[in-house]
């Protein structure tokens, strides 16, 4: 990690922890974080466990994201949710183009563009995720796929303010218990930092890259000490507080 980026270890619970559930995991992490010491400490739960797990944390320095959003302000969009409506309930930031978005779902580059710029213009700080597939990865691919998926947001990054973060996020390490090594993570963060440099290098130097992709207690250690891994997106090891606050202490040490 650079010192001059403060570190973010942000926790993804996808489809997992209901309200109730949720803030019991949300109590936990509140009474056994103590100071976070600069760490910046993310959760990002299920929509409807939002306001209920916001309200939990509540002048907690733990903050709430949503894990998608709408990239209109309201419409007839049934089942969907704006970045006005993560915000009321309590969210400071979002995830926006997780891969099981974009293979699941159908998310675009183009999508996850439109979908950064509206979460930055309702004032929400926006992680985007790119990454690559293992046949992507086979295939000599890496380099070209994650620039292109990160090239497509690059001009809403350069507006917002230096608010936002970007999450390398290799498929074939997310929930399979394989993460990427330190040198293969690093050498993605460089060269995702610089593209973000070609742009301008207050840009680079100002926009934190997390990884992640099965980040566990006994890994993050050698990941975060990574010059350009500014902090990691946690899917699996944010459902136990235990796990997700010594990843937590591991950005301490890094
Ligand atoms: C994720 O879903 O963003 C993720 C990194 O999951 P896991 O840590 O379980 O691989």
């Amino acid at each position: 990690m650079n010192p001059s980026r403060a570190p973010i270890i942000a926790g993804n619970w996808k489809m997992q922890h209901g309200g109730r559930s949720g803030c019991e995991l949300a109590a936990s992490l509140r009474r056994e974080l103590g100071d976070p010491r600069g760490v910046t400490v993310i959760v990002a739960p299920p929509f409807t466990a939002l306001a209920a797990v916001s309200a939990e944390l509540d002048g907690s320095p733990i903050a709430v994201a949503g894990q998608n959003l709408h990239a209109a302000p309201s419409g007839a969009f049934t089942g969907e949710i704006s970045a006005a409506m993560l915000s009321e309930a309590g969210a400071s930031w979002v995830i926006v183009g997780h891969s099981e978005r974009r293979q699941l779902f159908g998310e675009t580059d183009a999508s996850v563009a439109q979908k950064t710029a509206a979460a930055l213009s309702a004032g929400l700080r926006p992680i985007v995720c790119v990454g690559e597939t293992l046949e992507e990865r086979d295939a000599g691919r890496t380099f070209d796929v994650v620039l292109s998926q990160a090239r497509a947001v690059l001009d809403a990054l350069a507006a917002s303010g230096g608010v936002h973060a970007l999450a390398y996020e290799p498929v074939w390490a997310i929930g399979t218990g394989r993460n990427a090594t330190a040198a293969q993570a690093e050498e993605v963060h460089a060269r995702l930092r610089a593209l973000l440099a070609e742009t301008s290098p207050a840009l680079a130097a100002s926009t934190p890259i997390l990884y992640g992709g099965s980040v566990k207690p006994d890994n993050a250690s050698a990941l975060l000490a990574c010059a350009n891994v500014d902090g990691a997106l946690v899917g699996g090891a944010s459902l136990d507080a235990a796990q997700f606050l010594a990843i937590v202490a591991a950005a301490h040490r890094a």
